[in-house]
């Protein structure tokens, strides 16, 4: 399965993109993580991208579909894989598209995450990610103060701190991201979940959301 989960920020995307990971035994690809482990090791693509990344802006899309046509091609991604965080705007997902379409190996589903903005902000907020193991948690959701794995400390994001970077990134999902949706349902590859819920509800509905795809496709 070539897949790409699509939800704004706090939508759970990441959270599902790893459990569809597990369960389909594909890879699971965020722009966001590799931005960030590069970030913290101080290479030459983490200090490009830092500078937009902590003001809530998308770093350049030459930068990430250059980044992501390489990705895309090394060995481990036969097996399959699922896209969080990328394609972000028209540009990322033509030009991407194309070169997957060159390779003969076009995306077989987009999984759209929807939510609404006043859910978001209260997720956002409460994200916190293991500094250790990089699990992550919600402490708008749990009560707890150590990783639950590790017992690591519970870090927040850089661009989860400040109202003003989350505000910015929710506007850009709205304004270049969401226009998406339309894309890859005229492309007849589109599902739409409601991201209200658990991480179990939330995946349920998107495992019975692809089960009912394939059983139309096959039959
Ligand atoms: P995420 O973890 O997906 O929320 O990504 C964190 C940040 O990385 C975003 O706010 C952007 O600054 C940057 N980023 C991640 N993916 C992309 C992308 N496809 N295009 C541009 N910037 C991105």
């Amino acid at each position: 399965m070539r897949a790409l989960i699509m939800g704004p920020q706090g939508s759970g995307k990441g959270t599902q993109a790893l459990l569809l990971s597990k369960k389909y035994g594909i890879v699971h690809i965020s722009t966001g993580d590799i931005f960030r482990y590069n970030i913290e090791k101080n290479t030459e693509l983490g200090i490009k991208a830092q500078k937009y990344i902590d003001v809530g802006q998308l770093v350049p899309d030459e930068l990430v579909i250059e980044l992501m046509k390489d990705r895309i091609i090394k060995d481990d991604c036969n097996v399959g894989y699922i896209l969080d965080g990328f394609p972000r705007d028209f540009r990322q997902a033509t030009e991407f598209d194309k070169f997957l379409y060159e390779k003969g190996l076009p995306l077989d589903v987009v999984i759209n995450i929807e939510i609404n903005n006043e859910e978001l902000i209260k997720r956002i907020s409460g994200r916190r990610i293991c500094a250790n193991c990089k699990t992550m948690y919600n402490i708008s959701i749990e009560n707890i103060d150590k990783c639950n794995v590790c017992g690591g400390e519970l870090i927040q994001r850089e661009d989860d701190k400040s109202d003003n970077a989350i505000n910015k990134r929710l506007n850009i999902y709205h304004n270049q991201t969401a226009p998406l949706i339309g894309y890859y349902k005229e492309q007849g590859i589109l599902i739409t979940v409601d991201g209200l819920g658990s991480v179990n509800e939330v995946n349920n509905k998107i495992n019975e959301a692809l089960g009912s795809m394939w059983y139309e496709y096959y039959n």
